[in-house]
């Protein structure tokens, strides 16, 4: 399969959505990037890469994070980590408050704000050095040691946090946070605020499409069978309350951030991760789903 021309093909005809929808703002250092780009890379299991435009421009990875929390959490307290949060699609927003008070404060799922403030409470709880800890298994996934946390992201994100600040105090008021609360937030938003670019990302995610493989990176080790269930919960609950309809239309396991990046997988296969700023309402990047969706017509490739 020629993934390059198809990749430019894509990018041809998905120019018509180009000025569709509007980056994220809500988080002040994130309003600073130019809306008008784009890059998507390939990453195939037997070695082989394909990209397109800004593949290597790093990028906010906002809640794209997420996956790599939860599995560094799967990997420390293996089923443990159920009881504290769910794996079942939010049908709310990332920052609903909403369920987390009916459901007694056990987050629905960890890729919703509340679950990975209860991820990063664990990992806090667990890890000697979380901060180091955390950045050196990125590093190793992707195989770059130049991957950073951006402080001027977090601390932009930390000023104006309320609505997470919140989530944080239901969380505690349940017991389901142990830490500190300022402490917890502090390495959440950090987290979020991780640069990768399509390039790194899309290595990153080859150790989720290729789960044959040893998963053994920095001291985190999963199972087959935990990364099955990591790629369970990205087909079930990775883009916000629009799940269901990334699923209708591309058919990957994935997972979207605010940042307009989108990673996805195909078992055994490829791993792709798509970047471009502009959102639509449920916070997804309009061209990323759209090039995946193409991707997964034109090589009539996807899980279903
Ligand atoms: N740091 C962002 C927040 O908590 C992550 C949002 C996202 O990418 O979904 O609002």
């Amino acid at each position: 399969m020629d993934y390059t021309e198809i990749l430019e093909s894509i990018y041809s005809e998905i120019q018509q959505y180009a000025k569709f929808g509007k980056q994220a703002d809500y988080i002040p250092a994130l309003a600073k990037v130019n809306p008008d780009q784009f890059g998507i890379c390939i990453h195939t299991v037997h070695g082989e890469i394909s990209e397109y435009g800004q593949a290597d421009v790093p990028f906010s990875i906002q809640s794209i994070s997420k996956v790599f929390a939860l599995a560094v959490a799967l990997s420390i307290q293996g089923d443990r980590l159920w009881k504290r949060v769910g794996k079942e699609p939010s049908g709310t927003a990332f920052n609903s408050l909403v369920q987390l008070e009916v459901e007694h404060g056990k987050p629905r799922n960890p890729f919703i704000n509340a679950g990975a403030i209860v991820v990063a409470d664990i990992l806090l709880s667990c890890l000697l050095e979380p901060e180091k800890e955390f950045i050196a298994f990125v590093r190793t996934l992707c195989n770059n040691d130049n991957i950073n946390y951006n402080e001027e992201v977090a601390q932009s994100e930390r000023e104006n946090g309320y609505l997470n600040a919140a989530i944080a105090n239901l969380l505690k008021y349940h017991r389901n946070v142990e830490g500190d609360i300022e402490r917890v937030l502090h390495f959440y938003f950090l987290m979020c605020s991780i640069e990768m670019s399509c390039h790194d990302l899309s290595r990153a995610f080859l150790a989720f499409a290729n789960h044959r493989q040893v998963f053994d990176y920095a001291g985190i080790r999963l199972t087959s069978s935990q990364i099955k269930r990591i790629n369970a919960i990205m087909q079930t609950c990775g883009f916000y309350d629009e799940a269901g309809e990334f699923s209708f239309l591309v058919g990957l396991p994935g997972k979207s951030g605010v940042g307009g990046g989108i990673s996805a997988i195909y078992p055994l296969r490829y791993s792709v991760t798509v970047w471009s700023p502009r959102l639509n309402s449920k916070g997804n990047s309009v061209m990323g789903i759209k090039a995946l969706e193409l991707l997964t017509t034109k090589t009539n490739e996807s899980i279903f």
